[in-house]
């Protein structure tokens, strides 16, 4: 059999790498959902515990399923080293836990999942760590805010809902220049259309519950970097505070990864197709999309990104009662506030995900309340149309 290296393409990688078949032969991965494992003699007990023989010892801090998803996309990632956590917070969370101390600053785009930012105001402050918050797109903002306390440059690429891009080669230089480290949420794109530690990121975290399952069933999340920033930074919170990721979600998240690029790829197909048909209809306003070329970070994409992805938001002619009149008639589209399925979903920004932001901030940000956000699924195009256009068409 030829040797899995990382020199494979990535949709070979996202099938066959990081795992190690079983004396059973099996042509699938097997699962390991197995708390504990047994040691031949007291000496081997002895060696796992104190490290000095690699092996499995307790699926807090390693098992065979959960292993296979790390080195998996780790490959994707193009990063030396990945640790699987329980949720997409969780990797944050240990990120943060395992790099800052007291008295540590980071900058942060002010356009980050909400979840996040709960996190760093009322958990990570608890504990003295100071965020400065910037515009995503602007240099001078993220320039600006960096002190001498400041250990990292905190971002997610496109932003959602209003799909702005960072230019992460030059947020790169920038924390570098500063001694500070660059760390990406890469969830919206996933490494099928992005990997931003070939361009000079530090660490990329996921929420797996996204386009890594990609069919809407498990929580997860992922850290991956250099083998010294994961294994004596990061891994440690993990094995110690206890957020690991269980086997059984690691063997879905594995199947979810095979599929990844195909999957992606017919997600970039229908975004596209659907922005570029909601930037025509009369009853829009207008469209926020990557693959756009309205968008005003357009060139960028195209150098940064593989494709676009699979969120777009539009604001419709009219307020709050039109948006949610468009998203009252839907009939198939799932009304939901999560992203990254199968399954395209709809959500109203300013009373869902954006709700607990201050109404000024919000404007600020510009949700506005006329406009919706639409992970686009992989039902047929005609089909996620038809369901919005119910909506749309009622406005005019
Ligand atoms: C969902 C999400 C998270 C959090 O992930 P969970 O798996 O829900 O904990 C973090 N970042 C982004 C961009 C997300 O969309």
């Amino acid at each position: 059999m030829l040797p899995m290296t990382d020199d494979f393409d990535l949709e070979t990688l996202a099938i066959r790498y990081g795992y190690d078949q079983t004396q059973e032969q099996e042509n699938s991965e097997a699962i390991f959902p197995t708390s504990s494992f047994r040691y031949r003699s007291a000496q081997q007990a002895a060696d796992r515990f104190a490290g000095n023989e690699a092996g499995n010892v307790y699926s807090r801090f390693t098992n065979p399923t959960v292993r296979a998803f790390e080195k998996r996309l780790a490959a994707l990632e193009q990063g030396q080293s990945c640790v699987g956590t329980a949720s997409g917070m969780a990797a944050i969370l240990s990120t943060f836990l395992g790099l800052l101390e007291s008295g540590d600053h980071i900058v942060s785009s002010r356009s980050v999942f909400g979840t996040t930012k709960a996190l760093f105001d009322r958990y990570l402050k608890k504990f003295g760590i100071e965020i400065t918050y910037v515009p995503l797109t602007e240099l001078s903002a993220w320039q600006s805010a960096i002190t001498p306390k400041t250990k990292a440059l905190f971002l997610e690429t496109p932003s959602n809902p209003l799909t702005e891009v960072a230019d992460l080669t030059v947020l790169a230089d920038l924390a570098h220049d500063n001694d500070a480290l660059l760390i990406v949420d890469n969830c919206f794109c996933t490494p099928a259309l992005q990997t931003p530690l070939t361009m000079g990121a530090d660490l990329v975290v996921h929420s797996a519950t996204k386009f890594l399952d990609g069919q809407g069933r498990m929580i997860g999340g992922a850290v991956v970097g250099s083998e010294t920033l994961i294994e004596e930074h990061i891994r440690g919170v993990i094995r110690t505070a206890g957020p690991s990721m269980s086997p059984f979600n690691a063997w879905v998240f594995l199947k979810g990864l095979e599929t990844l690029k195909l999957r992606m790829d017919a997600h970039c197909e229908r975004a596209q197709r659907l922005a570029e048909w909601l930037q025509a209809h009369p009853a829009v306003e207008s469209v926020f999309y990557p693959g756009l070329a309205s968008h005003p970070q357009h060139d960028l994409v195209a150098k940064q990104q593989k494709g676009p992805g699979g969120l777009l938001s539009f604001r419709v002619i009219g307020g709050r009662e039109a948006a949610w009149q468009v998203v009252d008639a839907t009939q198939m589209i799932s009304i939901t506030a999560n992203l990254g399925d199968v399954k395209t979903s709809i959500t109203h920004p300013a009373t869902t995900t954006h709700c607990r932001v201050e109404p000024e901030e919000r404007l600020k940000a510009g949700i506005t309340e006329n406009l919706l956000r639409v992970s686009v699924g992989l039902e047929s195009f005609e089909d996620i149309r038809t369901d919005l256009s119910r909506g749309l068409d009622a406005l005019l």
